[in-house]
């Protein structure tokens, strides 16, 4: 029954390709669900708004053969959206067939690569669309700034396919994209984010300790040598004269009978004054007061496609590789997670904050083919030595080469002492038995408080050593 608003609405473009090229003006009557009947789109740029919805509906697909579409963007003027550069194929301002039917035979050979695969709880979707979407045209993937993103920036192919915890599932898919090495990454920026909703969009301010009042002026203090009295300039100035409170001497010259030393806060409509104010960053999403160290720092990069994020494109594992073997003493990851939630729930009701630490061996995926067999020897080695290293109350986990240990009522530096111990081991271990090649080994280690968020927590720990 649409076959007759198709004729109106959508133009098929005469091509000697024998392809369903096809122009899309009238965004009223555009089916998404036609797209995989098309080898390519071209939206029509006059009706910017519309255009870009139907970009992102196309994008935003789960569906395979609707994301992947050959898309194009006609505009006779410069796009400068950056979020269109990233989603579309092509921005161009005439339909030259020969070019569209080239990309369009390429994303196809390079479909034709792509295996089946069976969902599984550790297969992220997101990521597969991610790596798909990069491998089927060549494509590196940029973030793109974003004011109305919550961490301030995006990637359009994934940001489209988040739901409303799109800053937590961007921060968490990124890292499980770099650390398995699909992409390579190249720095872009550094953000810092709240360290309880991961939004972007903070008000830093200076706050009375005391009061925690952001309404302050500052002040001069004046320092009268003569008598020396200390004060906020307000306490000497009489009309159009300084005259010192205490002594009653009119002040003279600067330098030479009085000096303005430093200057002071005041709470305005108060009489307080103080000297140090406290910088918090409070979060706009979510009004946590973010001590300015305990921001969440989080650095955006540029993705290129590597020769393992090909391989896991074209036939998605997920995690479930051989080295994925849980050693005696060592927890999954993801039941990792849960302890570590139950204890965030236990330590607000504790009097005592616990601790978690994470131990990182820089291996490439390059040093781990070369030192093959070896490298599950090591890992089991390293494994076996922190469970004997560690009190029973502990819990391990692993993650590649990533040794992630939770500290029950361990205050902060006593944990960061017992990671130092281990990771001068480790560092040890290592030496004795690979001496081909020089593993750098990275630790952290974070406190948990009452108010800790179990997902951050993970991040921060990864992403300070990702930052080393
Ligand atoms: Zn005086
Ligand atoms: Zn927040």
């Amino acid at each position: 029954m649409d076959q007759v608003q198709d004729n109106v609405t959508i133009k098929r473009i005469e091509n000697d390709y024998d392809k369903e090229i096809v122009l899309v003006s009238d965004y009223e009557n555009f089916d998404i669900k036609k797209v995989p009947l098309y080898d390519a789109l071209i939206l029509d740029y006059t009706e910017r708004d519309k255009c870009l919805k139907a970009l992102r509906d196309v994008r935003g697909s789960g569906i395979e053969s609707i994301y992947l579409i050959p898309l194009f963007v006609l505009s006779i003027a410069e796009i400068k959206n950056q979020e269109i550069v990233e989603l579309a194929d092509g921005i161009i301002n005439n339909i030259q067939t020969d070019t569209i039917n080239t990309f369009v035979e390429n994303v196809k050979s390079k479909r034709r690569q792509l295996k089946p695969f069976n969902m599984n709880a550790e297969i992220n979707k997101n990521l597969i669309k991610m790596l798909r979407f990069s491998f089927s045209r060549d494509k590196e993937l940029k973030p793109v700034k974003d004011r109305h993103h919550i961490i301030g920036f995006k990637y359009p192919i994934l940001s489209l396919s988040l739901g409303d915890d799109n800053a937590r599932m961007q921060i968490q898919t990124v890292h499980e994209a770099v650390e398995k090495e699909f992409f390579k990454a190249e720095y872009v920026d550094r953000l810092h984010l709240c360290g309880n909703c991961s939004s972007g969009f903070l008000n830093y301010k200076e706050l009375d300790p005391e009061t925690n009042s952001s309404h302050l002026e500052t002040e001069n203090l004046i320092h009268h040598f003569t008598c020396a009295y200390i004060g906020p300039e307000s306490d000497f100035v009489r009309g159009d004269q300084y005259i010192c409170p205490k002594c009653n001497k009119t002040l003279r010259h600067i330098g030479v009978d009085y000096d303005k030393p430093s200057v002071m806060y005041h709470v305005v409509g108060s009489d307080r004054y103080f000297q140090e104010p406290v910088m918090k960053a409070e979060c706009m999403s979510c009004g946590r007061q973010n001590e300015v160290e305990g921001l969440q720092q989080y650095d955006v990069y540029n993705l290129a496609l590597t020769e393992e994020g090909k391989e896991e494109a074209i036939q998605p594992k997920g995690s479930q590789s051989v080295q994925d073997v849980v050693y005696s003493g060592f927890i999954t990851y993801s039941t990792f997670g849960t302890f570590l939630r139950y204890e965030i729930e236990r330590v607000k009701t504790s009097t005592r904050n616990s601790s978690i630490g994470l131990i990182r061996l820089n291996i490439t995926s390059k040093m781990e083919s070369e030192l093959g067999t070896r490298y599950g020897k090591i890992i089991e080695e390293i494994s076996s030595f922190i469970s004997n290293n560690t009190d029973s109350s502990c819990i391990l986990s692993r993650s590649m080469h990533s040794f992630f240990i939770l500290f029950p009522d361990t205050p902060l530096e006593k944990c960061q002492m017992k990671i130092e111990k281990i990771k001068s081991a480790v560092i040890e271990l290592l030496k004795n038995n690979v001496k081909d090649q020089n593993i750098n080994v990275h630790s952290t280690v974070r406190e948990i408080t009452p108010t800790s968020e179990y997902q951050t927590v993970l991040n921060d720990l990864r992403a300070s050593i990702l930052n080393d």
